[in-house]
């Protein structure tokens, strides 16, 4: 709940992590929630009415989140997210499975105050599900901490062995390579399993032959086009992202030598490609968030746009986009606003899909922040 709708008693609340009882204006219990001074969302609703936060009923959230993926993921996914903050009622935490190591991240002081107690009572469902170890990722960039060498700080092992560095995980049977060290959020974006795996198929179904992958990161939708026989270009401007990348690569048996992996910056690649009259059947592109407040969105729908239009100016004739936004503050309708004819340049596309977060990143109706992301298919 934001601090500008609460009333009286919000100042005598108490320290973060603090348990507090909300009312309405005639002394109806509306919930209980957990006190964070420091944040705008003042208060973090976890139970309704009068029900305490206890271990009881954290452990109940836990199993809920928890029951889910269960009946989602069978042994060919072996990475996904176990908990997904206010999408699972659980605010302020999210847990990621990478195989045998659980990343837990926690948002909010309040949230810091009780991450030792959700650990203890995580320990006992993860290790049911052959989690061993639960490692915490401090909030901010812990990357760039490790980019300078700090390698300890920003992580904290809470139960089994310190975890490696780099682990390697399945998507829909795809092996990929995961670093848990320097990756960005908890290592990998998991969001965009199920997107990864279209691609695949629709590099299958369209028998493309050259696929581009802006934005590509740790490479996953180059895998997945690869094995589907296509000749893939990544382009990321970091260039630790394709040594993962191509570890994934000869993990799965593909030869990356055979594939091209440009550090460049994507808009930069595309204006060159265009002069060189080069194409792709399918190009793909998921940038990183243009708009971080809703003051930038203006600014942000006009970078898609551009984006957009030099991603469609490199597609072969009959050729497939897929096109990405990972912004909250850019709902689907604005982002389908950047695809329409005038900003493309062209009148021979049409969306045929649009997806939005998958199964282990659930939403809820009042959380419109959780709708951020947006893979669109034209065709
Ligand atoms: N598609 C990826 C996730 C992309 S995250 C996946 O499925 O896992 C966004 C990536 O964009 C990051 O790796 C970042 O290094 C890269 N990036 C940011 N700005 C860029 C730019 N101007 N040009 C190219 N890459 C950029």
């Amino acid at each position: 709940m934001w601090r500008s709708a609460l009333a009286r008693g919000a100042d005598e609340a108490g320290e973060a992590g603090a348990e507090v009882q909300l009312v309405d204006e005639r002394g109806e219990a509306l919930g209980r929630a957990l006190w964070d001074p420091a944040s705008p969302i003042a208060a973090r609703v976890w139970t309704l009415g009068r029900a305490p936060i206890d271990d009881a009923s954290l452990t109940w959230r836990i199993e809920r989140a928890l029951a889910v993926r269960a009946w989602t993921f069978d042994e060919r996914t072996s990475a996904y997210r176990l908990v997904h903050g206010e999408g699972d009622r659980m605010p302020g935490f999210v847990v990621d499975r990478y195989g045998p190591v659980a990343v837990l991240r926690v948002d909010g002081e309040a949230a810091a105050h009780h991450a030792a107690r959700i650990a203890r009572l995580l320990r006992a469902p993860l290790e049911a599900l052959g989690v061993h170890t639960l490692v915490e990722r401090a909030a901010g960039r812990p990357e760039a901490a490790a980019e300078r060498g700090e390698k300890a700080r920003g992580r904290t092992v809470h139960f089994g062995d310190p975890p490696p560095d780099t682990v390697t995980v399945r998507e829909h049977g795809v092996p990929f390579v995961v670093d848990l060290l320097r990756g960005q959020k908890t290592g990998a974006f998991l969001d965009q399993r199920e997107s990864r795996r279209r691609v695949g198929e629709l590099t299958r179904q369209l028998r493309a032959e050259r696929v581009l992958n802006l934005f590509s990161y740790a490479g996953g939708f180059s895998l997945h086009a690869a094995l589907a026989g296509a000749k893939t270009t990544s382009v990321d401007i970091a260039t630790q992202a394709h040594a993962t990348a191509q570890a994934s690569f000869t993990a799965a048996g593909v030869d990356p030598r055979k594939h091209e992996f440009a550090t460049a910056d994507a808009f930069a690649f595309l204006e060159d490609a265009k002069r060189k009259k080069r194409t792709w059947e399918l190009v793909i592109s998921d940038p990183p968030s243009f708009a971080p407040n809703e003051k930038s969105v203006p600014r942000a729908l006009s970078a898609y746009r551009k984006l957009h239009r030099a991603c469609a100016e490199v597609l072969a004739p009959g050729g497939v986009l897929c096109a990405s936004s990972c912004s909250s503050h850019v709902d689907a309708s604005s982002f389908a606003t950047t695809l329409d004819d005038a900003s493309l340049g062209r009148a021979d596309l049409r969306m045929t899909e649009l997806h939005g977060p998958p199964s282990d990143h659930p939403t809820l109706p009042a959380w419109t922040e959780g709708r951020y992301l947006k893979f669109a298919v034209l065709a």
